[in-house]
């Protein structure tokens, strides 16, 4: 049949084993995130442009580039959100939920937009996890972030990952920087990029996030960010630094990093695979004040399912998966009361109510991954057991059908050891 419809450009459908690895993800995340005392929230997919204009910053690529923005049936310009952060905090805004000496925790899941050429791990619609603290600013907050990110890692079993860690200062430091690297790139100008010319002038320290090779080789040479720290700044990164060390979180000093957005100032990080951004973040004291609320610092990161899914080894969901089929004599009966009994031991089961042919029910379980099928006939009906199927290897064995303790462990065990039957 011509397939006559297609999905957009960059805009993927997530099923099968990706989307069994995302669910696994954001279960495990949020386990995690709810033990450290962060709560979810949901939020909207769309906001007013000038929301993510203010806050981004209308020079980054995000911005002046990747966004999806059109206008509304009333003539409101309005913008697919590109990320979390900014309607997160626009939200706890509007709810009046930062003001006074309170602590905010809370992380997000959904979709994100942004106009960009598609390739692997780079999509137009893609999925972020995210979780920011709102509170005065202590490097244990950051630290805290920065473990958790660590932890979820760690649970996922990434292999490989490598955290890069560097300070952007207060406000002030970052001038004194601008200077020393417009200085620096003084008659090198005509060779860099058009984007990053205009950069120069507009939002120097974005030349920094470029992605064009030759404009990075020419900014190896410039100075790092460290050695414009102002005192406080300096120790606040130091005794991050010395957190993370006790914590035994592994990283390095990585001087070139700056992120995409504008409203980061103070620490800022990456956790990378093979030299992708898998989690990433910092602080952004700024930010609510920026966007009308009160004088409330924050730091937080974004983590891309999409790349964490590739790169985690998580265990098969196919493990506690069984299903069930009744063949000639078995009863539905029968197969509904096992059915209940397993789905009770934490077991996902299948059942196949439809009266086909075994062959074509084993085809089936093959489909959606199930390894281990019970099998309920007129034999097993007769000797009240049921007969245990491996699909990996063929082996079948008989177990008692109401000793449930027994086949759970047998159905989560990883394979069967009996004599091989027909069936
Ligand atoms: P990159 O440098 O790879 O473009 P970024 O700095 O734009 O990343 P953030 O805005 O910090 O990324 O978003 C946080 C995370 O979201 C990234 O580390 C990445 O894992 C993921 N991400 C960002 N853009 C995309 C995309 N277009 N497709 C898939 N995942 C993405
Ligand atoms: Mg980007």
């Amino acid at each position: 049949m011509a397939k006559k419809y297609k999905s957009l450009r960059g805009i993927r459908d997530i099923s099968g084993a990706e989307a069994a690895g995302f669910n696994e993800i954001i279960s495990k995340a949020s386990e995690l995130l709810e033990k450290y005392g962060y709560e979810r929230i949901f939020l909207p997919v769309i906001e007013y442009t000038n929301l993510f204009a203010r806050s981004i910053g209308e020079d980054t690529d995000i911005v002046s580039k990747e966004m999806y923005s059109f206008k509304d049936k009333k003539g409101r310009d309005i913008s697919l959100r590109p990320e979390g952060t900014a309607g997160a905090v626009r939200s706890l805004i509007q709810a009046d939920q930062l003001s006074g000496k309170i602590r905010r925790k809370i992380y997000y899941f959904g979709p994100m937009f942004r106009y960009e050429r598609p390739q692997k791990g780079r999509y137009r619609q893609f999925y972020q996890l995210g979780c920011e603290v709102y509170s005065f600013p202590s490097p244990y907050h950051d630290a805290e972030i920065i473990e958790i990110a660590d932890k979820l890692l760690k649970l996922c079993r990434v292999k490989d990952y490598s955290l890069g860690i560097n300070s952007l200062g207060c406000a002030e430091d970052r001038s004194s920087y601008k200077k020393a690297v417009k200085k620096k790139l003084e008659g090198k100008v005509e060779k860099l990029c058009p984007d990053c010319r205009r950069r120069l002038k507009t939002n120097t320290l974005r030349v920094l996030d470029c992605k064009n090779s030759r404009c990075r080789e020419i900014y190896q040479e410039l100075p790092g960010m460290d050695d414009f720290l102002c005192d406080d700044c300096g120790d606040y990164i130091e005794k991050l630094r010395q957190i993370l060390d006790s914590r035994g979180v592994k990283y390095s000093i990585d001087s070139g990093l700056v992120r995409g957005l504008d409203y980061y100032n103070g620490p800022v990080f990456e956790f990378k695979v093979n030299d992708s951004a898998v989690i990433a973040g910092g602080r952004y004291n700024k930010l609510v004040r920026e966007l009308g609320g009160p004088d409330m610092p924050a730091c937080g990161w974004g983590l891309g399912m999409e790349r964490l899914v590739a790169a985690a080894n998580l265990e098969p969901a196919s493990q506690k998966k069984a299903a069930l089929i009744k063949v000639e004599g078995g009863r539905i009966e029968t197969c509904r009361r096992i059915a209940d009994n397993l789905r009770n031991k934490g077991i996902s089961v299948s059942e196949g109510y439809e009266d086909i042919s075994t062959g074509k029910k084993f085809k089936i379980t093959d489909k959606n991954r199930i390894v281990k099928v019970v099998i309920i006939g007129g034999e097993e009906e007769k000797n009240k057991t049921v007969t245990l199927r491996d699909m990996e290897t063929g082996k079948q064995e008989s177990v008692p059908a109401d000793d449930v303790e027994s086949l759970a462990r047998k159905i989560l065990a990883k394979k069967i050891l009996a004599r091989k039957t027909d069936v």
